[in-house]
C-alpha cells in the first residue's frame, strides 16, 4: 500500500528506479536507434529468448527498459512490458493469454476501448466476455464459468469513478483458479498497489497521469516474471511498442507523479464538494465524498483519493455541451492525467459506441461531465466551472 510514503520509498523509487546513467548523464539518454549491433551476449540472450537483450527497438530499448523497471518499482511489480498504447497493451495481454474457447469476465463501465474490443474482437476470435457488476464481486463470481481464464477489473471505473474491491475479486480469482488483470491507469500507483492486493497482472495508459503532461501515447503491462515472460513473445508478435523518444517522456512523467498527485487529488475533491452544493447540479460522483456509495471501499483500496471528477449537470446532455462550451481554463478535450484540467461528455466521446442503455445501467445518465482535475489553481478552476455553470 502507498499510504506510507517512507516505508516504500515511493517518491525515491519514481526518481530513481530504472534511470541509465550512461556516460554519466543524469538522465537516461534518448537512443533513437532501431536496432543495436551484435555481440557474443546478445547472439546469446537472443537465442535464451530475447526478452532482456537489446536488439531491436520493438523488443526493447534502453528507454524501454528504464521506464519500465520505473513502472515496476513504484507498482512493486517483478517485471513488465511497455506498449505504443494502453489499447496494445490491452488487446496484447487478452489475446496473449486468451485462446479461442476461453472465457473473461468483465464489466459494461470498463474504459471504452477495453468493451469495444471485448464486445467486437474477442468474439472474433472465439474468445467470449460476460459483463458483470464491478461494485458486486460477487456478480463475477457467478459469471464464472469452466473456460473461464481471467476476471478483469479496473480500479476505478470510467466515467462513473466506481471503486473496485480488490481485495475481495483477488480472493475470488484465487479460489477459482484465475488470473485477475487490472487496469489501474485512473487510480495511478500513487493511490493504490494492486499486486500487493494479489492482482496478477496491471495494465496502464502510460498516456495519462504516468506520463502526465498530454503529450505521449503509451502502455504498460506489470505483473510476476513468468507470466511478463509468457506475454514477451506477444508484444513481439503483434508489434505494438513503444518509441524511445516516447519511452523517455513516459520516464520523465514518472518522475514527478508523487508531485503531482496530491495536487489533482486535493482539487478534485475540494470541486467535488463545492459541486455538491451548487444548484446547477444534479449529482455528483467522487469516491471521496462521505455520501458516496464507494466511500468505504475507497477507503480501503485507495485513501488517498483521485484527480478524477464526474459530476450530472441539471438539464441534460444539451445543458452539459452549453456548459463544457463555455469553459475557458479548462480544455474541452478527451483524455485525462495530465497536468491540465481536461473536460468531455462520454455520450458523445469515450463512450460513443456503448449503446445508451448500457450506458444508462452503467450510471451514465443526460447531463453526464467528466473533468479530469490538473495541478491549476483550484479557485481558477472553480471560477471558470461557475461561470461555465451560470451559462447554461
Ligand atoms: C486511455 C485509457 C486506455 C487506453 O489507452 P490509450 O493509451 O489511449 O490506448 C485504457 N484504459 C483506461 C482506463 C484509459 O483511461
Amino acid at each position: 500500500m502507498a499510504s506510507d510514503d517512507t516505508d516504500n520509498q515511493f517518491a525515491t523509487k519514481a526518481v530513481h528506479s530504472g534511470t541509465k546513467h550512461i556516460e554519466g548523464a543524469v538522465n537516461t539518454p534518448i537512443f533513437q536507434s532501431s536496432t543495436y549491433k551484435l555481440t557474443e551476449e546478445r547472439y546469446a540472450g537472443w537465442a535464451a529468448g530475447a526478452q532482456h537483450t537489446l536488439l531491436y527497438s520493438r523488443l526493447s530499448s534502453v528507454n524501454s527498459d528504464a521506464a519500465t523497471e520505473k513502472i515496476c518499482a513504484i507498482e512493486g511489480a517483478e517485471d513488465g512490458l511497455l506498449f505504443a498504447s494502453g489499447m496494445a497493451a490491452i488487446s496484447t495481454t487478452l489475446l496473449g493469454l486468451l485462446s479461442h474457447g476461453d472465457h473473461c469476465v468483465s464489466a459494461p463501465d470498463v474504459y471504452g476501448g477495453t468493451y469495444g474490443l471485448m464486445t467486437d474482437e474477442l468474439p472474433r476470435f472465439g474468445i467470449e466476455v460476460t459483463f458483470a457488476d464491478m461494485t458486486e464481486p460477487s456478480s463475477y463470481e457467478a459469471a464464472i464459468q469452466d473456460n473461464t481464464k481471467i476476471l478483469y477489473i479496473e480500479t476505478l471505473s470510467n466515467p462513473t469513478l466506481k471503486v473496485a474491491d480488490i481485495p475481495a475479486f483477488a480472493e475470488i480469482a484465487k479460489r477459482h483458479n484465475l488470473l485477475l488483470i487490472i487496469d489501474n491507469t485512473f487510480a495511478t500507483p500513487w493511490a493504490t498497489q494492486p499486486i500487493a492486493m494479489g492482482c496478477d497482472l496491471v495494465i496502464h495508459s502510460t498516456t495519462k497521469y504516468l506520463g502526465g503532461h498530454s503529450d505521449i501515447v503509451g502502455g504498460a503491462v506489470v505483473g510476476g516474471t513468468d507470466l511478463i515472460a509468457s506475454l514477451f513473445p506477444k508484444k513481439v508478435h503483434f508489434g505494438g511498442c513503444p518509441d524511445p523518444h516516447a519511452c523517455y517522456l513516459l520516464e520523465r512523467g514518472i518522475r514527478t507523479l508523487h508531485a503531482r498527485m496530491p495536487i489533482h487529488v486535493s482539487n478534485s475533491l475540494e470541486l467535488a464538494k463545492r459541486l455538491e452544493n451548487h444548484p446547477s447540479i444534479d449529482s455528483v460522483n467522487h469516491p471521496m465524498l462521505e455520501g458516496n456509495s464507494q466511500y468505504q471501499i475507497a477507503q480501503k483500496v485507495m485513501p488517498r483519493g483521485t484527480g478524477m471528477l464526474a459530476f450530472t449537470v441539471n438539464g441534460g446532455d444539451e445543458a452539459a455541451l452549453k456548459f463544457i462550451g463555455s469553459l475557458e481554463i479548462i480544455f474541452e478535450a478527451t483524455s485525462l492525467g495530465g497536468v491540465e484540467s481536461l473536460v468531455e461528455c462520454p455520450f458523445n466521446t469515450s463512450h460513443m459506441f456503448v449503446p445508451e442503455e448500457v450506458r444508462i445501467a452503467a450510471g451514465i445518465n443526460p447531463g453526464f461531465v467528466r473533468m479530469s482535475i490538473g495541478i491549476e489553481d483550484v479557485e481558477d478552476i472553480w471560477d471558470d466551472i461557475a461561470q461555465a455553470l451560470a451559462s447554461i
